[in-house]
């Protein structure tokens, strides 16, 4: 047998990872030990070289606090807003028809911060 596959899921749950992880400002020893695994563990799924379980994901998305879809698909991150206030990232959002045109509210689960974006699909 040879060295395992960077198989394109392991590409995208690596990257993620590690897009979150610079975002948060965590390092991999510090993740492993929030999630109780050997640093090496971490490592390997920054290396893309190790498929990460689901229960796996799921500790890691909990300790980082995103979605488990933020690890698991490609491009969720660059679509989630990150809140200002606490550097979640905001996985939900809905919209707010006002007076001054239609918005989009986004609510941090984490902290509560609300903000809103004019909506720029309001073509006449
Ligand atoms: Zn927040």
């Amino acid at each position: 047998m040879g060295k395992p596959l960077r198989t394109q899921h392991n590409r995208i749950v690596g990257n993620n990872l590690e897009k979150i992880m610079t975002r948060r400002n965590l390092g991999q020893k510090p993740l492993a030990d929030m999630i109780g695994v050997p640093p090496n563990t971490v490592w390997r799924y920054c290396d893309k070289r190790q498929a990460m379980f689901l229960e796996t994901g799921g500790q890691i998305a909990q300790a980082l606090r995103v979605s488990i879809d933020a690890l698991a698909y490609p491009k969720t991150l660059d679509f989630n807003p990150v809140c200002p206030d606490c550097k979640s990232y905001i996985l939900s959002h809905s919209k707010l028809k006002m007076s001054e045109g239609i918005f989009t509210e986004y609510k941090c689960s984490d902290c509560g911060f609300i903000f809103l974006v004019k909506s720029d699909r309001n073509k006449r």
